[in-house]
């Protein structure tokens, strides 16, 4: 009511002037060197009033912009975001599509509007490995690792580089150095293994199995199964270095870990001692995984033994223990055939014809022909029987399909850690050039065009 009552006063006094002025225009000169202006009172006021509205109101424009700095600049930098962010995503799409130059624009634009961000280094590395440009690559994944929140990606970046140039050394290294960076990282810890794996740095590799694998993991079998490769492999090291206790420990060690394992039963039973222990072993080797090895194994424990004691003490060990098992059938035949116990050779071998035929069987059954009874027509079918036989087992990696008769820790062929199983070949892989020589055939087919 005050305030109405104010306002109502000063629009009369403001009216009351303005008729005042009017009555009474006056007039005002101005001089200014040899400029003249006339004018009235009426005008040179309301000229003074709209100039210091004017005023007032660029001075509120001026404050308003001051108090709210970088708001012109934020919209800009918005903007600028919005395409960086735009181009990355573009750039992983491309990325995941394999589309390699897609990929090298959109690192080209997100470098512009979103430089030295993190994803914008990603991009850039990944693009540049996509386009095969490895120089680009590492630059940009050297650059990942200055930075505190791209570091230990762009050692991933790194690691996978000096892989690819075989550079494992260098691999190693940045691994190292990522497992650091962020202690027990599942990729980091496998990547570590593998590696000393591939440069048979078997005492590192067990390292890093004892640190990562532990509690429930440590009892998984395929744990265990790698630990008895590893113990294996450093049985044979101490063995070449003559230290022989260390090397019957680390035999013993692997044959407990993965008492099917056959390589480590056999080292362990060559190192092993007469006595209980060894009846143990020897039992638990052959019932775990009856192979001709072991059985070789078991024959050399005892030098210069006659054939007919080998028969006997066959039959006393390995005999009993899988009876049924066509390489018990075969060991007891051939030791029954060399101490000439006719009746049991061919008890023995023609049970192994009936439980699981292969060739060397067959032979075996020739053999007994031949010396037994001088029967060369007989022998002569069982040779044309074993000519058409299933192959005996054999050690073939499961990744190429190599076979061999002696197991390595790293196939000779495609390298491969513990890819070879004892089986018989398929049909399919008895031939295996021939398969390989039509997949590259068809491989390099299109290319060619
Ligand atoms: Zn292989």
């Amino acid at each position: 009511m005050i305030r109405s009552i104010y306002l109502f006063a000063l629009i009369a006094l403001l009216a009351l002037g303005a008729v005042w002025l009017a009555d009474n225009p006056g007039a005002v000169t101005l001089r200014w060197d040899n400029y003249v202006v006339e004018t009235t009172v009426v005008v040179l006021v309301l000229a003074t009033a709209l100039l210091a509205l004017s005023l007032l109101v660029l001075l509120q424009i001026f404050f308003w912009l001051k108090s709210r700095p970088g708001k012109l600049g934020g919209a800009f930098s918005a903007r600028r975001r919005g395409k960086g962010l735009e181009a990355i995503s573009n750039g992983m799409v491309a990325i995941a599509a394999g589309d390699a130059e897609e990929a090298r624009k959109a690192a080209v634009a997100a470098e512009k509007h979103l430089k030295g961000e993190p994803l914008t280094l990603l991009l850039a590395a990944q693009a540049a490995e996509l386009n095969e440009d490895d120089r680009a690559a590492q630059i940009y994944y050297d650059r990942m690792t200055e930075r505190k929140d791209t570091e230990f990606l762009g050692l991933r970046g790194l690691i996978a580089r000096a892989k690819a140039e075989n550079n494992l050394p260098l691999a190693i290294e940045q691994t190292l150095k990522a497992d650091s960076l962020k202690p027990g990282t599942e990729w980091v810890q496998k990547e570590l293994l593998e590696l000393y794996l591939t440069v048979r740095d078997y005492m590192s590799a067990e390292g890093v199995l004892n640190r990562t694998a532990r509690g429930k993991a440590a009892k998984s079998g395929k744990v265990k199964r790698l630990k008895a490769v590893i113990a294996y492999q450093l049985a044979l090291e101490k063995e070449q270095a003559g230290e022989k206790d260390a090397a019957a420990g680390y035999a013993q060690k692997a044959h407990d870990l993965a008492p099917d394992f056959v390589p480590a039963s056999i080292l362990a039973i060559r190192h092993s001692v007469p006595g209980r222990k060894q009846d143990r072993l020897l039992n638990e080797a052959w019932r775990h995984a009856p192979h001709p090895d072991i059985a070789e194994a078991i024959q050399a424990l005892v030098p210069g033994e006659s054939p007919k004691d080998w028969y006997l003490r066959a039959k006393r060990l390995i005999a009993p223990l899988k009876p049924e098992n066509r390489e018990t059938l075969i060991v007891m035949g051939k030791a029954a055939l060399a101490a000439q116990e006719w009746g049991e050779a061919r008890k023995f071998l023609s049970k192994a014809a009936e439980v699981d035929p292969s060739s060397s069987i067959y032979r075996l059954l020739a053999d007994l022909e031949e010396t037994a009874n001088a029967d060369a027509a007989a022998a002569r079918n069982w040779i044309i029987k074993s000519a058409e036989a299933p192959q005996d087992p054999l050690w073939i990696c499961s990744s190429c399909g190599r076979q061999d008769r002696h197991w390595t820790a790293h196939c000779p062929t495609c390298e491969t850690f513990d890819g070879q199983s004892w089986r018989k070949a398929d049909r399919a892989e008895e031939e295996p050039e021939v398969i390989s020589a039509e997949i590259v055939k068809e491989i390099e087919a299109p290319a060619a065009e």
